[in-house]
């Protein structure tokens, strides 16, 4: 089968012609339909700090894909033949505290597929059946396949399982994430949407996915902006999406008194946080979120894509086939692009 491999520890990957993975008792092999790439994928590309510790050449990289289950190992019988799934990328050990009070989103054992496991920029993947999620077999392919990041913003946005009907929300960082979660807060009924990025391309996706004001922090205070929309109090909900130490700063201001900051976006450093004013003080919520529910994200997600109100088609900007990976990763890097999707 293809296959877009990470060789070595540089920066780069490689296509290349290798074996269909064998599946164990308790997998499943899967053909992929559609596959996108992610900022984790990228980072793999471009072979930065992270994917220096983190990654271990050689290996097939990319999450984020559906497709057909094609063949299922001898213990499983949750999935057959012919289903038509998408991953929970997230491949958790079921034993840990977390994972037996119902937060296996944060298990402490947890691995990934395409960072710890040969991952789906191939023809086929095997996966363990406990991480794999049931599609509705009208559910567009396309859409099938960026659940995952999608899920990422529908649990930033509802972290504390409010409804978010009626609340101003300010969001920083347009990237596919930023971008899902400007769409998502328009579906559920968000009063006013603030975004704040310093891509125009990507504000501009961000307009059409349902923002009522885009600022880029190059040319305003966005600060004085959110507050001037809001009379002076700030928005009900800030979603950090950036992992901009400057951008935290601007985020946490554009939070009201007694709001809540979600935190999803990737620092490469330490950064400040003054406690005594932005959380004590002022009784803001700062919320960490890394992945997504297990399940009940993907219920939510799956409800909302079904949903007449969602449109995410412009956020889905590029489609490649899979040997053409590198035209991808090309238009990542120059951040002219929402989410790119690869064909088999
Ligand atoms: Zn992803
Ligand atoms: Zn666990």
């Amino acid at each position: 089968m293809k296959a877009i491999i990470k060789k070595g520890p540089f920066p780069g990957a490689e296509l290349i012609d290798t074996q269909i993975p064998q599946i164990g008792p308790e997998d499943v092999l899967v053909k992929i339909k559609v596959t996108s790439i992610c900022g984790t994928d990228l980072h793999i590309y471009d072979w930065n700090e992270w994917a220096q510790n983190r990654i271990k050449p050689p290996i097939v990289f990319g999450h984020e894909f559906c497709g057909e289950i094609i063949e299922t190992g001898k213990k499983v019988n949750n999935l057959v033949k012919g289903d038509f799934v998408s991953a929970e990328t997230h491949i958790i050990c079921g034993k840990c505290y977390q994972c037996k009070h119902g937060q296996g989103e944060i298990c402490s054992n947890v691995r990934i597929i395409g960072v710890d496991i040969p991952g789906c920029f191939a023809e086929y993947i095997a996966v363990p059946a406990s991480c794999l999620w049931k599609n509705d077999k009208k559910l567009n392919p396309e859409y099938a396949s960026v659940q995952e990041p999608f899920g990422n913003s529908v649990h930033a946005l509802f972290a504390d399982d409010k409804a978010i009907e009626g609340k101003t929300i300010a969001i920083f960082g347009c990237g596919p994430t930023g971008l899902f979660a400007t769409a998502i807060a328009k579906a559920s009924g968000a009063k006013e949407i603030i975004v704040s990025d310093v891509n125009s391309y990507r504000m501009k996706i961000a307009k059409k996915s349902g923002a009522d004001y885009s600022f880029n922090p190059k040319e305003v205070d966005v600060v004085a902006k959110v507050k001037d929309l809001t009379g002076g109090v700030g928005v009900d909900i800030v979603l950090e999406m950036s992992g901009n130490a400057q951008a935290f700063q601007s985020a946490v201001k554009s939070c009201r008194r007694g709001g809540r900051v979600t935190m999803f976006g990737l620092f490469n450093r330490r950064i400040d946080v003054d406690f005594n004013d932005d959380l004590i003080f002022s009784g803001r919520k700062l919320v960490g979120i890394t992945g997504r529910k297990i399940w009940s994200t993907w219920e939510k997600t799956a409800e909302l894509l079904k949903s007449k109100k969602l449109n995410i088609n412009p956020i889905i900007t590029h489609r490649f086939k899979l040997e053409e990976f590198e035209k991808g990763m090309a238009l990542m890097q120059k951040g002219e692009c929402g989410k790119v999707i690869l064909k088999p």
